[in-house]
C-alpha cells in the first residue's frame, strides 16, 4: 500500500501493507488514537484504496478518478454516515442498512465512515453488527475512534483494530515542512515542536483553523498571566469560566488546555535558561513574565500539575472538578515566599 501520506507509524504500515499483500482490503477497519493523530489522514487513504480503479502498482494510484474524487472528497460511494456529533438513532442505521444493499455508484466498493464512533450507542451498534456479519460484499466501514475499547467487544472482533501512534518531533517536523513550504521555517518547526507528536494541532495552528480567538491559547495565557501576576482573583475568575462554559470546555478541549499550559510553562523554563525562540510574540512575553515570576523549580512543579491534570481528563475530571483543583493548586503555587517576597522563591 502506498501510505506516504500518513506521517510516522512505521510499525503499523508495515502491518497493515503485510495484511493487505496476504490477503487484500479488509471490509471493516476500526481507526483509533488521539484527535490529531491522523484518523482521517489514513481513513482517506484506506477509502481511496478501495473504490481506487488502478489493476497493478501500490493502492491507492492517487491519480486515478476514484482516487482524485476521494482526496477532493466528493466520492459518491464514500459516505460520511456520521460526524459523531449528532446523536445516532436506530432508524438512520436503519436508513444506513438499506443504502449498503444499493449498489456502489461508480466504483468496486462503497465504504461508510463512523467517526467519533466510541459515540454510538449499543443499540446502533447492534444493528450496525448485522450489517458487519452478513453486509454485501461491496460494503467497507471505516470506525474512527479515540477510544477504541469503548465499542462493543462484538464489534472490535468483526473488525481489523488499526492504533495510530503521535509521531516523534523529527518526524513532525520534516511532514510539516514539506508540507507547508511556503510558510516561515521557524514558524512551521515551532508548531512542530508544540503539537506533542499530534500533527492535527500543528495543522490546524498553521491554518490558522485555531484561529485568532482560540480559546486554548488564550485561557492558557491568562490562567498562567494570573499566576504569574499572584492575582488569585483573577485565576479564580478564569477557572470558574472553565466551570460554566461547558459547551467549549469538554474533556477533549480541557486536556488540549492542560497541554498547552504545560508548554508555555516548558517555554518559560527554556526562557529562563537564556533561550528565546517563540514566534508568537503575546507567548514570549508571557514566557517572560513566568520565568521572572516563578522558580525553575516552581515551573517543573505547575509542569507536572498540568500533565496530572490532562491524564484525569481522559478519565473521569469534569470542567467544575478540574477547575477546582486547578484553582487550588496554582494559588498554592503562585503564593509569595517567605517575607512576601516572591524572589525568595527562586533556588538560585
Ligand atoms: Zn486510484
Amino acid at each position: 500500500m502506498d501510505l506516504r501520506a500518513l506521517a510516522g507509524n512505521a510499525p503499523l504500515k508495515r502491518q497493515l501493507d503485510q495484511e493487505v499483500q496476504r490477503r487484500g482490503l479488509g471490509h471493516a477497519y476500526i481507526l483509533a488514537g488521539p484527535p490529531g493523530v491522523g484518523k482521517h489522514t489514513l481513513a482517506r487513504v484506506l477509502s481511496a484504496a478501495l473504490v481506487c480503479s488502478a489493476r497493478a502498482g501500490d493502492l491507492p494510484c492517487g491519480r486515478c478518478s476514484g482516487c482524485r474524487k476521494v482526496f477532493g472528497g466528493i466520492h459518491p460511494d464514500v459516505v460520511r454516515v456520521w460526524d459523531g456529533e449528532r446523536d445516532i438513532n436506530v432508524a438512520q442505521i436503519r436508513a444506513l442498512r438499506a443504502d449498503a444493499y444499493i449498489r456502489p455508484n461508480e466504483a468496486g466498493r462503497k465504504v461508510y465512515l463512523l467517526e467519533e464512533a466510541q459515540n454510538l450507542n449499543d443499540s446502533a451498534q447492534n444493528a450496525l453488527l448485522k450489517l458487519l456479519e452478513e453486509g454485501p460484499p461491496y460494503a467497507a466501514f471505516l470506525f474512527l475512534t479515540d477510544n477504541a475499547a469503548a465499542l462493543l467487544p462484538t464489534v472490535r472482533s468483526r473488525c481489523e483494530v488499526l492504533t495510530l501512534s503521535p509521531v516523534t518531533p523529527a518526524e513532525a517536523e520534516a511532514y510539516l515542512l514539506e508540507r507547508y513550504p511556503d510558510q516561515d521555517g521557524a514558524r512551521v518547526r515551532q508548531a512542530a515542536r508544540r503539537c506533542e507528536g499530534l500533527l492535527g494541532r500543528a495543522v490546524a495552528e498553521l491554518e490558522g483553523t485555531s484561529g485568532g480567538e482560540d480559546p486554548r491559547r488564550n485561557t492558557a495565557l491568562s490562567l498562567l498571566d494570573a499566576v504569574a501576576r499572584r492575582d488569585e482573583l483573577a485565576l479564580f475568575e478564569a477557572c470558574v469560566a472553565l466551570e460554566n462554559d461547558k459547551k467549549t470546555w469538554d474533556r477533549d478541549a480541557l486536556a488540549a488546555l492542560m497541554d498547552e499550559c504545560a508548554l508555555l510553562c516548558r517555554d518559560a523554563l527554556v526562557c529562563a535558561s537564556g533561550v528565546d525562540d517563540d514566534s508568537d510574540p503575546q507567548r514570549r512575553e508571557e514566557a517572560h513574565r513566568l520565568a521572572a515570576a516563578l522558580s525553575p523549580a516552581a515551573l517543573l512543579q505547575a509542569m507536572d500539575l498540568f500533565r496530572r491534570l490532562r491524564e484525569a481528563c481522559g478519565f473521569y475530571i469534569g470542567g467544575g472538578h478540574l477547575a477546582g483543583w486547578l484553582c487550588a493548586a496554582l494559588a498554592d503555587l503562585s503564593a509569595p515566599g517567605p517575607g512576601g517576597n516572591p524572589k525568595t522563591h527562586k533556588t538560585r
